[in-house]
């Protein structure tokens, strides 16, 4: 957590103060883009939240004096929509911290997150910038290393401890929950550990091919080019997505070269390999191909295991050989389902003192095996996300989308809202405009509104959320 010691009344109860924040930033970056943002939104620094002010810092007059000048609207809107219309705010100017401004200002979005400038001896970095980008859980140190996956494990490694370098870039392929996306962001955690400086971003080529088609709606190439070519390392997963846009592949191609060329370091994942993915130009398939390619196959029987005891290791559950030998015997295609199945044990568990018996687990576990054998490659959307969610609680998708605000409709729509923030890069507006054209703030309630019932432990909510996430 970045916020400074003295700070103790904001940190005894940080957990939803720090999202409602999180949610202002997001906000108000989304309002004023990335790049003002990253100049004076990023300046910002909480203090406080007390129950009706939340106070904030800046290092210099001109940063608070710019904010409410040049973007009040957009400040105050983005303030009320996160903390509620009811809480006032406060700026202070705290001199004292800050040296030379604007020196450590990095690319928009990179995981060397804008640090505020105010001290030398400890790093400040802002809790969205990592969080957002990178699933903390993905590192190395978690993944666990079978015959299955160890070529691809040691290609990532060798990236993250040389990018640019030999294996430039490398092409991971795989079917869908095998692993690609964690190894990934592994080499994203590896190389911001290695190189504090480095800005390393990691995109998925859906969100890339959103931000060119808005940023071409809005004349606004300069920003997206300035975004993405100043980065030393990128991360894109799952590029099969661009083969569906000719204006997304061409703009890739453009950024792949003019980062390659400046030695800088490109990762790449996708569900099959190079050749296999249709619709993509030839030119941008040599890119590809020029480099280092590198499948993940599914795990085998001894890797599951593994997997099985390392997982439920960090959950904390206590599972018999017996139980875990009977998951990695039917579920054989996808670590998600084996991480799913665990969960599903995890809700069991907690329902009843009854002992887990493996003929209970063949009942209860039937949707992961199911989903296991489905295979699914689809990059998960928001779409499905609300056909899944409509079949699990059997009301209609335009219901969801309808203005009906009764619990058996709202309910369902909270939770596919959700989902959809959890499971796809799609923004809040997005979100809001799939379900209805609803604002912001529609979405942002949803949202908080089940993470605070999983917060205090509702089975409930777990066990729909798992059910849904099986159907996906
Ligand atoms: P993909 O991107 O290939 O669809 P992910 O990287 O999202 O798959 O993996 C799905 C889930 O399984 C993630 O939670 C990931 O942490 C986990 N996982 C996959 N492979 C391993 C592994 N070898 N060790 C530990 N966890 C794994
Ligand atoms: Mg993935």
């Amino acid at each position: 957590m970045a916020l400074s010691e003295k700070n103790s009344s904001y940190r005894k109860h940080s957990q939803k103060m720090d999202k409602r924040w999180d949610n202002f930033q997001e906000i108000f970056r989304e309002r004023i883009g990335d790049r003002q943002f990253q100049v004076f939104g990023s300046m910002l620094e909480l203090v406080d939240i007390n129950d009706n002010k939340v106070e904030m810092k800046t290092p210099q007059d001109f940063h608070r004096d710019w904010l409410l000048e040049k973007h009040r609207d957009a400040f105050e809107e983005s303030f009320e929509l996160a903390f509620g219309p009811e809480k006032d705010y406060k700026i202070n100017v705290d001199k004292s911290t800050t040296t030379e401004v604007g020196k450590t200002i990095s690319s928009p979005e990179t995981t060397s997150a804008p640090q505020s400038t105010n001290s030398q001896k400890e790093k400040k970095v802002f809790p969205f910038a990592k969080k957002r980008q990178l699933n903390p859980s993905y590192t190395f140190e978690n993944f666990v290393v079978g015959n299955s996956n160890n070529y691809a494990y040691s290609a990532a490694q060798a990236v993250a401890e040389n990018p640019a370098e030999g294996y430039n870039p490398l092409f991971l392929h795989g079917d869908v929950g095998l692993g690609k996306t964690h190894l990934l962001q592994a080499i994203g955690h590896r190389v911001s550990d290695l190189w504090e400086q480095a800005a390393v971003k990691y995109v998925s080529a859906e969100k890339f091919t959103n931000e060119i088609i808005q940023a071409i709606q809005e004349h606004n190439r300069k920003e997206f080019k300035y975004r993405y070519r100043n980065i030393d390392l990128l991360l894109v997963d799952d590029v099969q997505f661009f083969a569906q846009t000719e204006r997304a592949q061409e703009e890739f191609f453009h950024t792949f070269n003019a980062l390659y060329e400046s030695g800088k370091g490109i990762a790449l994942c996708s569900d099959r390999p190079p050749q296999e993915i249709s619709l993509l130009e030839e030119r941008l398939r040599n890119r590809f191909e020029m480099g280092f390619i590198v499948d993940i196959q599914p795990p085998d029987y001894e890797t599951r295991v593994a997997i099985l005891r390392n997982k439920a290791n960090q959950a904390g559950i206590a599972l018999s050989d017996e139980i875990i030998h009977t998951i990695a015997e039917n579920i054989t295609n996808n670590v998600r389902a084996l991480e799913g199945s665990l969960n599903q044990l995890t809700i069991m568990s907690s329902f009843s003192d009854e002992e887990i018996t493996p003929n209970m687990i063949k009942s209860r576990l039937a949707s992961f095996m199911q989903a296991d054998q489905r295979l699914q490659t689809e990059v998960v959307t928001v779409d499905a996300i609300q056909e899944a969610v409509a079949e699990h609680f059997s009301v209609s998708i335009a219901n969801l989308k309808s203005k009906k605000r009764t619990k058996a409709i709202a309910y369902p729509r909270q939770i596919a809202m959700f989902l959809c923030r959890e499971l796809t890069d799609s923004s809040y507006a997005d979100i809001g405009e799939a379900f209805g054209g609803r604002d912001h703030s529609t979405v942002i309630h949803g949202e908080n509104k089940i993470s605070d019932e999983l917060e205090n432990n509702n089975v409930e909510i777990k066990s729909h959320l798992e059910k849904i996430k099986s159907l996906l």
